[in-house]
């Protein structure tokens, strides 16, 4: 026998107690439901604005530069045309500091004169104080040359620029700065000098007829040249011989000889005493 199966309980949850509808409760739109989420956040920055397509102005020159079609370019100065690409350097030399300086253009003539006017009048006695340097510096204003002489073939700015032209001032030659160009020959001088008076009490130059005078003894001798009149005259040189140590070569009754090896110079001095 079989019974039917107990029915289902059939309990149809009425509408509207569905536990699942209950837990999800009908929501109230959001604020801002139904809004398109913006994309990026707000508007983009300079966004109605026109873009800057360069117009504005240089940084550090405070102006827009005219840019005046035809002329090429302007003073990076002052704005005037026309302008040329020119470098002007400098020297500094501190004995172990060096300074490169640099200016570079476009200048107008009246800049670029001034520019280069100013570098080289301070380069001409901040240049030099150093080994190095004293060779950099004319260097440095020798590169210059060509540059200055560019600026110098523009003529005069055209009035009507945005910035007035720096004041050139005097030539170089009329700043004290160019006084500095004294030091490097100072320097010259005085090494002329000291190396003629050295070389003049050298024996390595003395010749027939000088006289020497041994401050040292006769094994280890320092002689100096010296004037035959002077009460320091000790010996006479009466011949000269090179390459020879051999005091039996010399000549002219010489008596005694003064040996001299130095690098590649060998000599003798042959020698009378002056006092007897
Ligand atoms: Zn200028």
């Amino acid at each position: 026998m079989s019974t039917p199966p107990p029915p289902y309980p059939q309990s149809p949850v009425p509408a509207g107690q569905n536990p699942y509808a209950a837990s999800v409760p009908p929501q109230a739109p959001t604020p801002g439901y139904g809004f398109p989420p913006p994309q990026n956040a707000g508007p983009m920055p300079g966004y109605g604005f026109p873009p800057p397509q360069g117009a504005g102005p240089m940084p550090g020159t405070g102006f827009p530069p005219p840019m005046p079609q035809g002329y090429g370019p302007s003073c990076r100065f002052c704005g005037s045309v026309p302008a040329v690409e020119a470098t002007i350097r400098g020297h500094q030399g501190f004995l172990v500091i060096m300074k490169f300086l640099k200016l570079q253009g476009p200048f107008c003539r009246t800049c670029g004169i001034a520019a280069h006017r100013d570098m080289t009048s301070k380069s001409l006695w901040q240049g030099w104080w150093g080994f190095a340097s004293s060779i950099i510096n004319p260097i440095t204003m020798l590169i210059n040359i060509p540059q200055r002489s560019k600026i110098n073939k523009l003529p005069p700015p055209m009035p009507g620029a945005p910035g007035t032209p720096m004041n050139p001032g005097k030539p170089i030659f009329a700043r004290p700065g160019s006084w500095g160009l004294l030091l490097p020959v100072l320097v010259l001088v005085v090494a002329v000098i000291a190396g003629v008076t050295g070389a003049a009490h050298d024996p390595e130059y003395a010749s027939v007829g000088d006289c020497i005078h041994n401050s040292g003894t006769s094994s280890n001798p320092d002689v100096k040249v010296v004037d035959c009149g002077s009460a320091d005259a000790d010996y006479k040189i009466v011949d000269r011989l090179s390459g020879t140590s051999d005091v039996e070569k010399c000549g002219n009754g010489a008596t005694l000889g003064y040996y001299q090896e130095q690098g590649t110079s060998k000599f003798m001095l042959c020698l009378v005493p002056t006092h007897n």
